[in-house]
C-alpha cells in the first residue's frame, strides 16, 4: 500500500485530473501534475506543476524520481512514455493495459476477443480498404478516426460510397473504422476500480443521453431492465480482468432497439459519465482511482440518492465567441437545495468546452430529471 503523504503523479491538467487531485490531496496525499497549459484545472489545485509537455525527457525524469506512483486522466499518453516512467516507478494502468483503447481498430477486436458484441463495422485504413469495409454493413455509416477521438470529434456521417470516400480523404487518409449508425434506445456506461490482486467493484450504472456526440446528462440508476445492467457490469469486469488493468476502468455502451447490448468504447480512466459519484456515492470515482493505484481497499461504491448529472459547456455562456462573453445565470442553479454545481476553472469558455457540471439529487430519477433540466434551461 502507497499511503499518504506519498506523492502521486498525474500526466494531464483537465478536471478529471483536477477531480482526482482534490481528492487525494484531501486523503493527504501530495500530487505532482504534467501539463503544459500554464492554468489548467488539475494544476491549480496540485502541489506542483511541472509545466511541460507529455513527453518532455526532463520533466518525465523529475515526475518519476519524486512520484510513488504515477497515474493519467486521458488515454492518449503515448506507450513510450509510460514504459519510460515505469522503469523507475509504478505506472498504473500500465502502458499495455491502455493500448487498446488508444486505437478504435484494435480496441473493437479486443472487445470481440471479449466474446461481446461491437456495432458492424469495417476498417479502412487506406482508400483500397473502403469497398470492402462496406460490404458487411448499411448506410448510414459513422466514419471515424481509428485514433485521437474524443466528443464526437474526428467523425463523419456518410450516406453513400462516395461521401465515406470523401470523408476519408477529409479525416486525413489515416486509419478510420467505418460504423453502421444503429438506432439506439439509449447509452448506458460501467466504471469499475480494478485493484492489482485481481479483485473488481462496479459503480452503479449509469444511462447517458448525448447532444452532438458530447455527453449531455446522465441519469442514475439507469432505467434499463436489469438484465442489461448486470451484463454490462460483467462485461466490463471481463475486459478490465483480460487487461489485467489496475484502476479505474469505464465502458460505454450502446442499447439498440432490439434490445441487444453493444460495446461502444473503453476509456482506461475515470469518465465523465461517472461524476454523479461525486455527490452521490459514498466514494467517488476519483477516490477510487486513487484507491487503486495506491492498492488501499476498495471504497464503497453505495449510491446514496438517485441522481441526474448534466455537463455545462461554453454554449451557455452568452455570447461565446465575443471577446468578453458574460457567465451564465447561477442564481437559480446555487439557490436549488438538492443541486450541487461543480465548476474547473478554466478562464475561457468556448463552444462544446467543457466548463463545469451539476448534479441534482432527488428521491427518484424522474424527479431530478425534472429539476435538472429547467435548471439547466435558466442558465
Ligand atoms: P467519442 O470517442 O467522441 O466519445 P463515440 O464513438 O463514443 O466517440 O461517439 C460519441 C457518441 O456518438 C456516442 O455516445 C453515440 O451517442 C453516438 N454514436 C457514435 N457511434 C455511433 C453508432 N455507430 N451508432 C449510433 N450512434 C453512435
Ligand atoms: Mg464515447
Amino acid at each position: 500500500m502507497i499511503l499518504p503523504p506519498a506523492t502521486i503523479g498525474m500526466l494531464g491538467g483537465g478536471q478529471l485530473g483536477r477531480f482526482f487531485a482534490m481528492n487525494a490531496r484531501s486523503l493527504g496525499y501530495t500530487v505532482h501534475v504534467i501539463e503544459p497549459d500554464p492554468h489548467s484545472p488539475a494544476a491549480q489545485i496540485a502541489d506542483k506543476h511541472i509545466q511541460a509537455a507529455y513527453d518532455d525527457k526532463e520533466a518525465l525524469k523529475q515526475l518519476r524520481q519524486s512520484c510513488a506512483v504515477i497515474t493519467t486522466e486521458f488515454e492518449n499518453i503515448p506507450a513510450s512514455v509510460l514504459d519510460y516512467l515505469a522503469e523507475k516507478t509504478l505506472v498504473r494502468p500500465s502502458a499495455a493495459s491502455i493500448s487498446n483503447a488508444q486505437d478504435r481498430i484494435d480496441e473493437k477486436a479486443f472487445i470481440k476477443s471479449c466474446g461481446l458484441l461491437t456495432v458492424p463495422y469495417g476498417v479502412i485504413r487506406t482508400s483500397s480498404d473502403i469497398a470492402t469495409a462496406i460490404e458487411a454493413i448499411e448506410f448510414p455509416c459513422i466514419l471515424k478516426t481509428a485514433r485521437l477521438g474524443y466528443d464526437g470529434k474526428g467523425q463523419i456521417t456518410t450516406n453513400n460510397i462516395e461521401e465515406v470516400r470523401q470523408g476519408f480523404t477529409t479525416l486525413g487518409s489515416i486509419p478510420c473504422v467505418l460504423e453502421q449508425k444503429v438506432n439506439l434506445e439509449t447509452e448506458i456506461s460501467v466504471i469499475l476500480g480494478r485493484k492489482q490482486a485481481g479483485e473488481s467493484k462496479c459503480f452503479p450504472v449509469a444511462e447517458n443521453i448525448h447532444r452532438d456526440g458530447i455527453l449531455f446528462k446522465s441519469i442514475v440508476p439507469a432505467n434499463v431492465a436489469t438484465h442489461l445492467t448486470e451484463a454490462a457490469q460483467t462485461a466490463a469486469k471481463r475486459m478490465a480482468d483480460k487487461l489485467d488493468y489496475v484502476g479505474v476502468l469505464a465502458v460505454e455502451f450502446f442499447i439498440t432497439q432490439q434490445g441487444a447490448l453493444l460495446v461502444n468504447e473503453i476509456a482506461p480512466r475515470v469518465h465523465n459519465s461517472g461524476h454523479y459519484t461525486l455527490d452521490a456515492c459514498i466514494t467517488s470515482q476519483f477516490e477510487q482511482q486513487l484507491r487503486m493505484v495506491c492498492d488501499l481497499p476498495f471504497g464503497s461504491t453505495k449510491l446514496l440518492s438517485p441522481v441526474v448529472m448534466i455537463n455545462i459547456l461554453g454554449d451557455v455562456w452568452k455570447d461565446v465567441e465575443s471577446a468578453q462573453p458574460s457567465q451564465p445565470n447561477w442564481q437559480a442553479l446555487l439557490s436549488s437545495p438538492q443541486t450541487k454545481l461543480h465548476l474547473y476553472g478554466k478562464a475561457v469558455a468556448r463552444t462544446g468546452r467543457k466548463m463545469g457540471h451539476f448534479c441534482v439529487l432527488a428521491k427518484n430519477t424522474k424527479i431530478a430529471e425534472q429539476e435538472a433540466e429547467i435548471l439547466f434551461e435558466q442558465l
